[in-house]
């Protein structure tokens, strides 16, 4: 108010009509300001609730920066907002007193105002080149110069505009001088090298025009060259080209979500190791399994981490829940019982004898809750596992514990434990499914001998391996990009059949939670040989109670 509205009034013909004495005469922003020719400016904002937006009317209204509130295209709170605003000149529209100004940056091809513009006048502010004489508007391909720099300061330097028309080069000197004779031409209509416009303005209601940052006279070519050397740098190329097209070109940034590792399941397919389904590859230095839980059946995932790094998934499948047999929960606990006796069975190794079996196994505990906890109780090496994320838990965020304490021992990567005591004490991993879900896809999606790669059992029979693929990229992850708030990302859900995928992270989960274990376990031989007994009984008690 202080700093844009009231020097505009005071260097006009207006200054009179300033309150000299009550709300607005001592400057702050106040909510009404009474002017001496009896105008009133109301201020409304976004915040606060409807009624601020709904109790005031008037003639005029104007609305800056929109696409604070408009940036679904009309679905939002934030464009009802909008709706509330325009709705207070309702009561002027019949006497043809009612005039609406929006100003915005742009934001989407949807947003309201690339729609407001194109369906309107859709004017754009042009000037004459020096050398050809033609009315131009410079776009982003004129800028040029910077494209070759090396250094940012030499992209500031060498920056130029170029004619689109005859090509000549100019600075912005030239530029300040030729938008002194612009004009706006609108949709429809041209204009000849002598300043003539032909062609009749669009019948609307809408006057609309945009400029850009050619026709943007407190930008430098500079500036602008400086920027889009800048951006062409960031690791974030999307938000960087969206930020560039909003804030400089004022154009609509593409479709606001894009998806980001697009995984195909006919490539997972292929991803093979050289082992049969059910054998442990020598080197295995680890095994985890996880096992998703639903109503008709438990779908589990094995993986094995080899010395170099790279993880084998050994096997996976899924365990009915025969209720035709008996009640759900008996029928529930049968199907865990029987997975606990294979996973302790374990699988053959590729050479040598004796079976490797699972070190740990999480199992979902989102869904009877009780009952798992208490079945995970009679097997030592299973945990319960509690998804944070998007999907899970009625998308509840995923917070890990500031610090170690009694109930959570150890925070790991996207996961902490939480003892419950009841019966025999377990340890529930919470843990961060849109983290480990992006984990799975990084591993299916690296060069197949990086560390860090899944591959899958070798298998002959394609329609398994089909399904498993399916149901590994079952869900994709989407960037969505929102103004004033930059990007997030979520997953959404493109197969119906997922359990694969939330059974696969959670054996990654596991191996984490394993070598975490190896990390604890060889600080503790370290710091053992340098130890008093005493302490060192003391610390290998506090161990001892990790795994219970
Ligand atoms: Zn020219």
């Amino acid at each position: 108010m202080e700093l844009d509205v009231r020097p505009a009034i005071e260097a006009s013909r207006f200054a009179k009509y300033l309150p000299r004495k009550g709300a607005g005469s001592q400057g702050g922003t106040p909510e009404l300001i009474q002017f001496g020719n009896g105008a009133n400016l109301k201020f409304i904002t976004a915040g606060g609730g409807d009624e601020k937006r709904s109790g005031f009317t008037g003639p005029v209204l104007v609305v800056t920066e929109v696409s604070h509130l408009d940036e679904t295209g009309g679905q939002s709170d934030e464009a009802t907002k909008l709706k509330q605003m325009e709705g207070r000149v309702r009561a002027y529209r019949a006497s043809g007193q009612a005039r609406v100004y929006l100003e915005s940056t742009v934001t989407t091809e949807h947003g309201r105002m690339w729609q407001e513009w194109q369906q309107g006048t859709a004017g754009e502010v042009v000037f004459p080149c020096h050398s050809c004489g033609r009315y131009i508007s410079p776009g982003r391909d004129n800028l040029i110069g910077w494209q070759d720099s090396e250094t940012e300061s030499a992209a500031e330097r060498l920056a130029r505009w170029s004619c689109p028309e005859c090509g000549i080069v100019f600075d912005d000197q030239k530029r300040l001088q030729q938008l002194r004779s612009a004009v706006l031409l609108y949709r429809g209509q041209s204009v000849a090298k002598t300043g003539r416009i032909t062609g009749k303005i669009p019948e609307t209601k809408t006057l609309g025009f945009r400029y850009s940052a050619a026709t943007n006279t407190f930008v430098t070519s500079a500036i602008i060259g400086g920027d889009e050397w800048r951006a062409e740098r960031e690791v974030d190329q999307e938000l960087a080209e969206r930020e560039l097209l909003q804030w400089t070109w004022a154009l609509p940034a593409r479709p606001a979500e894009t998806q980001l590792e697009p995984l195909d399941h006919r490539t997972i397919m292929l991803r093979q190791h050289d082992h049969r389904r059910g054998e442990v590859p020598d080197d295995t230095i680890r095994i985890a399994a996880g096992v998703d839980v639903r109503s008709a059946q438990l779908d589990w995932f094995v993986t094995a981490e080899q010395k170099n790094g790279r993880l084998f998934c050994i096997d996976y499948g899924f365990e009915p829940i025969l209720r035709e047999l008996s009640d759900l929960q008996t029928a529930l606990r049968q199907a865990i019982r029987t997975l606990q006796e294979k996973f302790a069975a374990g699988w053959e190794p590729e050479s040598g004898t004796g079976n490797r079996s699972a070190d740990i196994t999480l199992i979902d505990s989102g869904w009877e809750t009780d009952l798992i906890r208490e079945e995970s109780q009679r097997d030592n090496t299973w945990h319960t596992a509690m998804g944070f994320g998007f999907k899970q838990h009625r998308g509840l965020k995923y917070t890990a514990p500031k610090r170690q304490s009694r109930q959570s021992l150890r925070i790991g990567e996207g996961w902490h434990d939480v003892l419950f005591t009841q019966g025999r004490p377990l340890r529930e991993y919470q843990n961060n499914a849109d983290h480990w879900k992006r984990r799975v896809h990084q591993a299916l999606s690296v060069d197949q001998d990086a560390a860090g790669a899944l591959l899958l059992p070798r298998t002959d029979k394609p329609q398994g391996r089909a399904e498993l693929a399916r149901q590994l990229t079952a869900e994709r992850e989407v960037q969505q990009f929102e103004i004033g708030k930059g990007t997030s990302v979520r997953w959404v859900q493109t197969f119906s059949r997922n359990h694969l995928l939330d059974a696969c992270y959670m054996s990654f989960v596991g191996l984490s939670v394993l070598q975490s274990d190896a990390a604890l376990a060889e600080r503790r031989r370290v710091a053992a040989t340098a130890d008093q007994p005493e302490k060192r009984k003391r610390r290998e008690k506090f161990v001892r109670s990790l795994h219970q």
